[in-house]
């Protein structure tokens, strides 16, 4: 089968379809690495760069806040122009990197929603301007409350995206994990697993609107545990497939789906979830143990510099261990190496859509 090729740097609207659906196609997924700063940033597209591969960059609204400074007086301002700032940063330098980036932002909750409009009017300020839209798709996590609720929001959210060419990403049961206040031991619980009747009733409502796409729960859960108390169950994810394929007549695996909580996974069950229609993982404790790890190595293994700048004994200058640069960098290639791996877990090394004959030549 033969897919488009795009042109490298963010890609919204039909040609974040032709991704996912290439993705799908070829039974692979993105990694949506959740970024707080330029250099997680960079970090993301460099490995997407070194692996040939499309990738999905992404902000929670803590990470917003922070990209826009923990110092700003207004907390809210900044979760939103923290979003705003990352997203320019991307559409600027991603195709010099050769890849495609999808641009996308993490949970949203109710308390979130007027995050999400916020950002919207942003959006279509941008898209005024320059045809595109500055997120991919937005995700609206109301998994919390009635289904009924979370499905009239979802709808009301996608009428307005789809009109500048964005998608949305849903959930449907809730992941698991400390930020969410379920813990590991009662994992078997009926509201840890997406229904598939629920999903059914999403595709219904949603397809005529705009793209969609579905965070499903399948006992998955946020950040990382002791080996054995995250018990998979991706068939879950099959049967949410085969409802929506029988009942609408459709081709095989008609549902995008997202796999959260993909740090600490079995590499054998992340790959069974590929053939059950997951495009896009999200990983996100994993590199940020990566990003701080070679730091605290080079701090021990280099102490006195970071309490002197001149040693006090012998008068060695220690300019080069403390410069920033020295250190963040051990942080960005750190991330590098934890996204070597998911883009292998993935199968995506090798597979961008990138045409780099399309690059604009104004450096
Ligand atoms: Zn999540």
């Amino acid at each position: 089968m033969s897919h488009p090729s795009l042109k490298p740097g963010v890609v919204t609207g039909k040609d974040y379809l032709a991704l996912v659906k290439a993705c799908k196609d070829g039974q692979y997924a993105l990694p949506a690495v959740n970024v707080v700063s330029t250099n997680s940033v960079n970090a993301v597209m460099e490995a997407a760069a070194k692996n040939k591969s499309d990738v999905i960059i992404q902000l929670s609204n803590g990470g917003a806040e922070f990209y826009a400074g923990k110092g700003m007086p207004d907390g809210f301002q900044a979760k939103v122009l923290g979003a705003v700032s990352a997203a320019k940063h991307v559409h600027l330098l991603a195709e010099h990197y050769g890849v495609c980036v999808v641009l996308h932002t993490d949970h949203a909750n109710k308390k979130l929603i007027p995050w999400v409009e916020a950002m919207l009017d942003h959006g279509e300020a941008h898209y005024k301007e320059t045809g595109k839209p500055l997120f991919s798709s937005h995700m609206i996590d109301l998994s919390e409350e009635d289904i009924d609720f979370n499905l009239s929001e979802c709808a009301r959210l996608l009428k307005r995206m789809a009109k500048i060419d964005m998608s949305i990403e849903i959930e449907l049961g809730c992941t698991g994990g400390e930020e969410d206040g379920v813990g590991s031991d009662d994992i078997d619980n009926a509201k840890l697993y997406t229904q598939p009747e629920d999903v059914l009733k999403a595709y219904d409502l949603l397809t005529p609107l705009g793209h969609f796409s579905v965070a499903a729960s399948f006992g998955n859960v946020h950040g990382v545990y002791k080996p054995g108390n995250v018990k998979l169950r991706p068939e879950i994810l099959k049967n949410s497939q085969e409802l929506v394929q029988k009942t609408h007549k459709t081709a095989a695996n008609p549902l995008d789906l997202v796999f959260h909580g993909g740090s600490g996974s079995d590499k054998a069950q992340i790959t069974e979830t590929l053939g059950y229609g997951v495009f896009k993982m999200n990983i996100d404790t994993d590199t940020q143990f990566a990003f701080s790890e070679p730091v605290g190595k080079f701090v021990e293994a280099n102490a006195k510099a970071f309490k002197y700048q001149i040693d006090p004994d012998d008068g060695t200058p220690y300019k080069k261990f403390y410069d920033p640069r020295k250190w963040l960098r051990l942080a960005e290639e750190g991330v590098v190496t934890r996204l070597n791996e998911a883009f292998a877990d993935l199968r995506s090394a090798g597979k961008t859509l990138a045409d780099n004959s399309k690059i604009s030549k104004v450096a």
